[in-house]
């Protein structure tokens, strides 16, 4: 493979960056011609997809390159409507390169259904009475969908709660295998499986039967370790922002106001790359919202500290990351291969650390940012740049006509249509 070397990617062209791809071995010959051609979901595959279609719906796919997670080098897909989040992702990602990348951990990748039963006469008794036939519902479970089993996955555990003020429902859990997939169809499958057989056991009724979202049983862990070096030229000054950071991370464990904001900064990176790769971005989102509740309080999903020297801060991120290869709407559309091609078609576990380490990307690069010049000088360049397009503005205007709008009082659409037609006078 030719030595990679992305300096200045962001200042070719879309034609240069594509050929820069090419050159560097990223790009099948299908994923060339998705590219050139602008292949993007075909309508007719689309009518079948989801109901009502008048149109198919385009967004901006942009690619994060050079992240080293895990020793290995990744390009990362991101398809994002917001401007400077790709531009936060890529510059997070050389920093954190030159201090050694990402690690990651996995520590489970199994999906949880569950049965809500409710009306039940003796919950102690039905609990034993599930329990003592673990071993039949777990069968009962895999019986309803076989193909999993084959492919070395299936239901591998039961467990119960009572949950409710009385309390009011026995909760029984199932947790599943899904291997490649996210396991939606396959647990909602299983769990409806085993409804009867759980009516009868426990005496009660079963409410519904679903998969949860709250994938606790798929938590991955990113952590990266930057040397505050590459926080500033200056050692004062680094050291003071990554203080800053450090106590910028503590607020967000405080202040619900700040920690929801702080998540939204992750899920700038996150849900980007769940879209590109065509998954269920309301699944991630619903479980990292769900996760960061998990103490009673909603919290910031990541954390940074300075070690114990102050030469280093040292970021963490966990969350909830059932990602799919497979199934879903994943085989349908081409940008979703030309995704998969990108990444080095990883295994879901892979893409699962990648997701991960891209929010904690995302994070480091918007707590610097806040904590130093603020947000707002990176921004409104970017701002400008997309109310002149908005105001008209050609491709040889927006040149023009964004510092213009940088130095005015005013940064708004109206401000950028007068200035449009002054330039254009
Ligand atoms: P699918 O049912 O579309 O796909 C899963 C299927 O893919 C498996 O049953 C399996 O079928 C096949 N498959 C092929 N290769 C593999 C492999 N290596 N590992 C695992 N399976 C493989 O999707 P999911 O069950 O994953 O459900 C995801 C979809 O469900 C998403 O579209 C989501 O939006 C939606 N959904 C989400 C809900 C939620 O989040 N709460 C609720 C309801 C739906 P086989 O073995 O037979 O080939």
């Amino acid at each position: 493979m030719n030595k990679q070397n992305w300096t200045g990617f962001s200042k070719k062209t879309i034609l240069q960056r594509i050929e820069h791809l090419e050159k560097l071995h990223f790009l099948t010959n299908s994923s060339s011609e998705t590219l050139y051609q602008h292949r993007t979901l075909p309508l007719e595959t689309a009518d079948q997809m989801v109901e009502n279609v008048l149109t198919t719906y385009n967004l901006p796919y942009a690619l994060a390159p050079d992240f080293l997670v895990d020793g290995k080098t990744y390009q990362l897909p991101m398809v994002t409507e917001e401007p400077s989040v790709v531009a936060a992702a890529s510059y997070a990602a050389k920093i954190i390169k030159r201090s050694g990348g990402f690690q990651t951990t996995i520590q489970n990748r199994q999906m949880i259904g569950q049965v809500a039963l409710y009306q039940v006469p003796d919950l102690e008794q039905a609990k034993k009475d599930i329990l003592a036939n673990k071993e039949h519902l777990l069968q009962t479970a895999n019986a309803a969908h076989p193909s999993i089993v084959k492919r070395g996955g299936g239901a591998c555990d039961l467990r119960l709660d009572f949950v409710g003020n009385d309390p009011t429902f026995l909760v029984v859990y199932l947790i599943v295998d899904t291997k490649e997939a996210m396991g939606a169809n396959i647990i909602n499958t299983m769990m409806e499986a085993l409804t009867l057989d759980l009516e009868q056991l426990s005496g009660g009724k079963s409410l519904m039967a679903i998969l949860s979202n709250y994938a606790t049983e798929s938590l991955v862990t990113a952590q990266c370790t930057i040397d505050l070096r590459y926080l500033s030229r200056n050692k004062d000054e680094a050291l003071e922002l990554g203080q800053k950071m450090a106590l910028a991370s503590q607020l967000a464990q405080v202040d619900v106001y700040r920690a929801s904001t702080h998540n939204k900064g992750i899920f700038n990176g996150i849900d980007a790359l769940v879209l590109a790769t065509g998954n269920d971005w309301r699944a991630i989102e619903a479980g990292g919202h769900a996760y960061a509740c998990r103490n009673g309080q909603y919290q910031g999903l990541s954390s940074w500290h300075l070690d114990e020297q102050q030469h280093q801060i040292i970021g963490q991120l966990t969350l909830p990351m059932p990602i799919a290869t497979k199934g879903g709407s994943i085989g349908l559309n081409p940008n979703v291969a030309l995704s998969f091609d990108l990444l080095g078609q990883p295994d879901a576990k892979t893409l699962a650390r990648l997701i991960v380490s891209l929010g904690l990307a995302q994070n480091f690069a918007a707590l610097k940012a806040l904590t130093s010049s603020g947000i707002q000088a990176g921004h409104m360049k970017l701002q400008a740049k997309s109310l002149a397009l908005l105001a008209g503005a050609s491709e040889k205007e927006v040149p023009l006509l964004v510092p213009q709008l940088l130095k005015s009082p005013h940064l708004n659409l109206e401000t950028a249509q007068e200035l449009l037609e002054k330039i254009r006078q």
